[in-house]
């Protein structure tokens, strides 16, 4: 809705619109339970978004401007009603208008299930920037997939994790989704190539042998403040072949489904694998489905908006978000190539001037590589190309660095050692005319490990864009009394633009600010407590440290470092009659990736730990620890505004830049972290008084491994450290099981401990110190949280898109 609708928002229309949804939902309003409410809610706004989605769509001034196309295998974007709310600016008059019908508007908000349709960072960070895309009013698209079943849904069976599908579209359908069938697109799989020859030329013709429908789902994806809706679009896998009557008469009922049954698996689910390459033929197959959607409607809008296809760079661009839409840089060449037929050096001009790519790892089991033969068979058109792609830039390779086979090894798009495999990142380096780090430090280790013979090759095409997250869902949305707060001091504009927030530092030593300022903080407490209470029957004391961990369960995140704190603190509290802590809550919040034995062990060791931590008298509410289920964005939001302390402990090198920590620092709470990923931005502006850096550097972790690094040492010097892995050892955690906890034990000592915990291990109890010392001075305290909030106002995707616009994209704002 346009600032000007909102003012002429007509209550009792929406009123009548509302009872009229839910009618056709089949429910009267005296017998409608609360998710009929919540669906014809749903319903009554999306018919303005859509109308705006369509006018956005049908702007000349848009299509004549160059956009861009985001694609990503994920976009964890979140309960959309709530956020959309916001962005119309009519969260307030909708609220008015729902008491007026006897309902609370956060109980209906309540009802919308996340849509899961990511696993981490990727996916939060997609849908974050679509957010500050449409609130800048940079023309863009989101392409992704219409995932049947999003992020599986974790629970805990005697602490270990247990997982079910998540129908996240619940029977009735999603209230904000739009099928536009009239744009859907037929993908083609297997088969062969074949030689045509017209007019004395020569062209190679792929023939598939399977064909499936790509049906695109919209979701709106609403400015914050503006009338403008970009399409998130999302791409089904259908059947094409038409029901087989014949068969389904003659009685033969599975037969009759099975295409719908192939093409249906191909975006059934969301592969659970975060920070990991898995290699399935299923997988290639949804990439490939989203890359060839993707990039057929991308030229459809580019040709029916009268442009020449030579001008395609100049009106759109194409981003990558990580590896897993490559493919479409060989597709692309494909089209231009075989349907349009361009001859390469100007198909490859403008493939490679359309395309950046955004690399988010440098773990080297996340580095994507898919056997060449697999790809011949699934796509024997696109792995011709990907021979020439690589054959051609060998011959660069040569030119510049002759003879130099060593060289040519590792920038070769073929891998030929063992089994032949295409790495993906590198044809996206070959093929993008920008590549991209997320952080600073991330994108200084591209350039210096990952790829430095690129970064000699094409000086300048590696850059870094630091990540962000947007401040509507992120402060706005999740914690209204902060954000009533700063408005009242600074008026209403950081949510657009977050560096205003600077100006609340000025009254950090305001006493009477630090205490309005924490009143909020243990108000999101209590709320977060209550969750706990009602959810898990645990009670918390709110005047505790809130010390949370929430993100993705990874070895080189490195819960089993904070796991070991806690039994530390645990033994000390037991065994040494003067020690003395601030009560804290230790929270942890954590899916792991079905197939990680080793991430599911280390749930299973935190949840046997708090249970036994829970209810052992002695402790009293000295300390708690709660493993909260099925981490996803809105659990999200009620845990940050309730923080006090962010965890962010990778080990140095490992976490490309991280958002949990930017969303945690905006809420007021204070950061123990590595110098990884945007920890180090963080630093650099809250300043090192009110951030707790500790552990290995960089630097520091390649020098102890070149020393030769023994955690045997560390462990017998240490014996804080050594009790607490000792304990994983008896019975103390999990009493008539001994052992049972020993994998987490192994995985630090009999594996080498390859993330370092133990080397760290001592550095981070002392900054944890730190921390309970400075949290005991509650002015010193607020005063640390008050910086946090005022200082980060550099980590808004609204920035991170704008230095994608004016350093690769090269876009300009349509203001409707
Ligand atoms: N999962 C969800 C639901 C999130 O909201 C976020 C980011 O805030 C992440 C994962 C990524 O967290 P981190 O950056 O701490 O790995």
């Amino acid at each position: 809705m346009t600032p000007k609708q909102q003012h002429a928002f007509d209550k009792s229309a929406f009123k009548i619109s509302m009872v009229q949804h839910l009618t056709q939902l089949g429910h009267a309003p005296d017998t409608a339970q609360l998710r009929d409410w919540y669906l014809a809610l749903g319903r009554a706004l999306a018919e303005h978004t859509t109308s705006d989605l369509v006018a956005t769509e049908h702007d000349q001034a848009i299509k004549q401007a160059k956009s861009v196309n985001y694609l990503s295998l994920e976009f964890l974007i979140g309960r959309l009603t709530g956020n959309n709310l916001i962005s119309m600016g009519l969260y307030d008059a909708i609220a008015d208008a729902v008491s007026e019908l006897g309902l609370g508007l956060t109980d209906l908000l309540e009802q919308e299930r996340d849509p899961s349709l990511g696993n981490g960072g990727l996916g939060r960070l997609a849908a974050c920037f679509m957010d500050s895309l449409a609130a800048q009013q940079y023309p863009a698209v989101g392409y992704g997939l219409h995932y049947e079943y999003g992020l599986f849904r974790q629970s805990f069976h005697e602490g270990a994790q247990q997982e079910a599908p998540d129908a996240w579209r619940e029977p009735e359908g999603y209230p904000w989704e739009l099928v536009r069938p009239e744009l859907s697109q037929i993908i083609g799989f297997y088969g062969h190539v074949e030689v045509v020859e017209e007019a004395g030329h020569t062209y190679r013709q792929w023939v598939p042998s399977l064909k499936i429908q790509a049906m695109p789902w919209d979701l709106p994806i609403v400015g914050y403040q503006s009338n403008t809706v970009y399409p998130l679009r999302l791409w089904e896998g259908r059947a094409l072949t038409p029901f087989a009557l014949d068969a389904f008469n003659a009685g033969d009922y599975t037969h009759a489904q099975q295409a719908d049954i192939d093409a249906g698996n191909l975006t059934k689910v969301l592969y659970p694998n975060d920070n990991h390459d898995a290699g399935k033929t299923l997988r290639l197959m949804q990439q490939y489905f989203h890359s060839a959607a993707s990039v057929a409607d991308i030229l459809r809008r580019h040709l029916e908006a009268g442009h020449a296809l030579a001008a395609l760079p100049e009106y759109e661009t194409i981003q990558l978000n990580d590896t897993h839409p490559t493919i479409a840089i060989p597709e692309l060449m494909r089209v231009l190539l075989d349907d349009y037929r361009l001859g390469w050096d100007e198909a490859w001009s403008i493939a490679s001037r359309t395309f950046a790519y955004t690399n988010h790892t440098l773990l080297p089991e996340a580095l994507e590589t898919w056997s060449e033969a697999l790809i011949a068979r699934l796509l024997p058109r696109h792995m011709e190309i990907i021979f020439e792609i690589n054959h051609r830039f060998m011959q660069e390779v040569e030119a510049k660095w002759p003879d130099d086979v060593a060289k040519k090894q590792v920038l070769s798009v073929i891998d030929d050692k063992g089994e032949r495999m295409v790495r993906m990142a590198n044809l996206c380096v070959v093929g993008s005319y920008a590549v991209n780090g997320v952080a600073a430090l991330h994108s200084q280790l591209v350039k210096r490990d990952l790829f430095p013979e690129f970064d000699a090759l094409y000086p300048g095409r590696i850059q870094n864009v630091t990540n962000g997250i947007t401040p509507r869902r992120w402060l706005k949305f999740c914690n209204p009394d902060l954000s009533n707060l700063i408005s009242e001091k600074i008026g209403e504009q950081w949510p657009a633009q977050l560096e205003q927030l600077e100006q609340i530092a000025q009254y950090a030593d305001d006493t009477a600010f630090q205490k309005i300022f924490m009143d909020v903080k243990k108000r999101n407490k209590q709320r977060l407590a209550g969750w706990v209470k009602e959810h898990l029957d645990i009670t918390l004391n709110t005047d505790a440290i809130f010390d949370v961990q929430i993100k993705r369960l990874h070895e080189y995140k490195r819960q089993h470092l904070n796991l070991l704190h806690v039994i530390s603190l645990y033994q000390r509290l037991l065994n040494e009659p003067d020690f003395d802590m601030a009560p804290r809550v230790v929270f942890f919040a954590a899916k792991a990736a079905p197939g990680y034995e080793l991430a599911k062990s280390i749930i299973y060791a935190i949840n046997k730990v708090a249970e036994t931590i829970n209810n052992d008298p002695r402790v009293g509410d000295k300390l708690k620890v709660v493993f909260i289920p099925d981490y996803r964005v809105s659990m999200a939001e009620i845990i940050i505004p309730a923080a006090d302390v962010s965890e962010q402990i990778s080990m140095a090198g490992k976490e490309a830049s991280g958002t949990g920590n930017m969303k945690m620092a905006l809420n007021g709470a204070l950061t123990i972290g590595t110098m990884d990923g945007a920890n180090v931005e963080i630093r650099e502006e809250v300043g090192d008084d009110n951030i707790y850096i500790f552990g290995l550097d960089v630097d520091g972790v390649s020098e102890l491994r070149q020393k030769g690094y023994q955690p045997e040492a560390v462990y017998h010097s240490q014996p804080l450290l050594k009790a607490a892995l000792d304990s994983l050892l008896d019975e103390t955690f999990t009493p008539g099981q001994p052992g049972a906890l020993r994998p987490v034990f192994d995985s630090v000592m009999g594996s080498g401990d390859p993330y370092l915990c133990l080397a760290d291990f001592a550095d981070y109890v002392r900054a944890h110190n730190d921390i309970d010392r400075d949290y005991r001075d509650a002015s010193q305290w607020a005063r640390k949280a008050i910086l946090n909030t005022a200082l980060v106002g550099k980590f808004s995707s609204d920035r991170s898109i704008r230095d994608y616009v004016n350093n690769i994209w090269q876009l300009e704002a349509i203001k409707r």
